[in-house]
């Protein structure tokens, strides 16, 4: 911690919420810049519903949603059509207000007309979803899991997932949503902040019992019930993997905005929570991912009336410690420069202020390893912190290369390059923003201006006799205004990347016209690529003449 401001570089940033430092020209940064903003219940939906146009049997993970209030009458509509052509579909759905976490302000409707169109939709808007009515129970109660996903690197794209999770259960025995339960959120809702208040919840020494568990415990049990387990764990796999292509595109337009390309900048990593719901024929459904996940160890307990302590969790410990220990194993960055005899770790952590400070006393402290060890194991807050000095001081100067091979193995397997060539034909919407922030212009920026559309237009030569420039602008003008009035990002003016995106639909569904929309896109991103090619290898000739 730097409470006095930092004056030399570091090799690895651990920032406690989001990107926030723009003073940093190397190192890592434990954040991407506006990994919150695409991650938020909204946008990750519009991300969602943009794959689901394109690849609509891929993208089936995720429920269908429509976003408050813009989609108001859309959702009445879809609604009633679906009704009227299934009489017997009797739907739930969830409303979910944007921005909230720990299941604030959830609600769940039988009917579009139960929407609570008091004054704070307008203010707060909301995603309302499709309800999971049939998720897998385990002892006669819903839960959800918590996966953290590490996201190494944007450019190549780097993806690792931890082999173990958390299991967070509800407090009341599961019964398919009826007007009447359906307020009842011990019995729906598997948040945790939510559930501690039950006088059910289940505190447990034990990873396999109780209110929270860990995920590779309902492994063994769903394996012992006969499971395909393995088939499981590859379609959680392929679910992070896709929705991690989904956010790429956006992602990747606040990246080149915060550390502009050819810059002295940071490169970021960031550990993410997944949240996923299992249906009961065990298909795994996206629930939210998290840009901040918790990464407490311990829980509070009430001693007495009004008196809480804080003690350790051996559940949240087991998952989390790993995880943290694995990601700064796999950014350490003297891993590269390690000659096989030596090792050396030398990492400054700006998170956790005071627990940090002992974890950094104590590695300072090295020679006095007998001290260091008294002093941490004074205090059971610090048991983390601890454990993660074990993991950490194997790697200090002066500890032999053996010594990796005695840490645990990696916790984070790694799912991406390793899988890509099943996935690379998704990666559409991330060619399209290539084209995007190419024609963006003004380093800094995130939207483009009319005169960055009409040179993308002219550059790939995408106008003609039937699609004039007049037209052009009308399309801009159309596209961007609805965009902005949706009123999300009031930062910059101009056309948004999903704006972009749209306009780039509408342009290959005309050029196109009979061909599957992922077919179009795709055809119209060959073409433009290839015209910019030929216009760049065009001007290199004419600097080299
Ligand atoms: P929050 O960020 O407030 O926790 P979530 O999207 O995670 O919001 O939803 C809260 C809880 O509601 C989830 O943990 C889950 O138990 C339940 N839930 C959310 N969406 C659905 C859904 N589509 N179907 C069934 N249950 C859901």
């Amino acid at each position: 911690q730097f409470p006095f401001g930092r004056r030399l570089p570091c090799d690895i940033y651990w920032h406690g919420v989001s990107f926030h430092d723009n003073n940093i020209f190397s190192g890592q940064v434990n954040k991407f810049p506006g990994m919150m903003e695409t991650v938020r219940k909204i946008t990750l939906s519009r991300a969602m519903r943009t794959m689901q146009d394109l690849f609509p049997l891929e993208y089936n993970f995720y429920p269908r949603s429509w976003i408050l209030p813009e989609e108001l009458p859309l959702f009445v509509a879809e609604v009633r059509m679906m009704k009227d052509s299934n009489p017997s579909w009797k739907p739930t759905f969830i409303v979910k207000p944007d921005g909230g976490c720990q299941g604030d302000g959830i609600y769940l409707i039988k009917d579009p007309s139960d929407i609570r169109l008091t004054g704070s939709i307008q203010s707060r808007p909301a995603v309302v979803q499709e309800y999971i009515c049939k998720p897998l129970l385990v002892d006669k109660l819903k839960f959800d899991i918590r996966l953290y996903v590490l996201l190494k690197s944007l450019e190549p794209l780097e993806i690792y997932i931890a082999k173990d999770g958390l299991s967070r259960f509800c407090t009341e025995p599961y019964q398919e949503p009826t007007l009447k339960n359906l307020h009842q959120v011990f019995m729906h809702l598997t948040n945790y902040s939510l559930n501690i208040h039950s006088g059910n919840f289940i505190h447990s020494d034990s990873v396999n019992t109780g209110s929270k568990r860990t995920f590779s415990s309902i492994l063994c049990r769903l394996s012992s019930r006969g499971a395909d387990v393995k088939k499981l764990w590859s379609d959680i796999i392929s679910l992070v993997i896709k929705t991690i292509i989904a956010l790429t595109p956006e992602l990747k337009v606040y990246y080149q905005s915060d550390i502009p390309a050819g810059k002295p900048g940071p490169t970021c990593f960031q550990i993410l929570g997944f949240d996923i719901l299992l249906m009961k024929n065990l298909k795994p459904m996206l629930l939210e991912v998290n840009a901040n996940p918790s990464m407490r160890i311990e829980h509070e307990q009430e001693l007495s009336p009004g008196v809480f302590e804080n003690v350790p969790s051996p559940v949240d410990e087991e998952v989390k410690v790993a995880v943290i220990r694995d990601t700064l194993r796999l950014v350490d960055p003297q891993k590269k420069k390690r000659k096989d005899t030596h090792l050396s770790f030398h990492t400054y952590l700006l998170i956790f202020p005071t627990q940090f400070q002992s974890l950094h006393a104590g590695i300072a402290g090295m020679k006095d390893k007998q001290h260091k060890h008294h002093s941490l194991k004074l205090s059971l807050k610090l048991k983390f912190y601890l454990k993660l000095c074990q993991s950490l001081e194997q790697e200090l100067p002066d500890a032999p290369r053996s010594a990796e091979a005695a840490l645990p193995s990696l916790c984070l397997k790694q799912v991406f390059p390793k899988y890509a060539k099943q996935f690379s034909y998704l990666r559409l919407v991330d060619r399209v923003a290539a084209l995007f922030i190419r024609f963006l212009g003004v380093k800094g920026t995130t939207k483009l201006g009319p005169t960055g559309f009409r040179t993308f237009i002219r550059n790939c030569k995408l106008s003609n006799s039937n699609f004039s420039m007049a037209a052009v602008d009308i399309l801009y003008i159309d596209i961007t205004r609805r965009w902005n009035s949706m009123g999300i990002d009031h930062k910059d003016s101009g056309m948004c990347l999903q704006a972009f995106v749209e306009a780039f639909f509408c342009l290959a569904q005309k050029k196109y016209k009979s061909l599957p929309l992922h077919e179009q896109v795709a055809s119209l991103i060959e073409l433009c690529e290839c015209r910019l090619a030929a216009l760049h290898g065009r001007r290199l000739v004419w600097g080299c003449g």
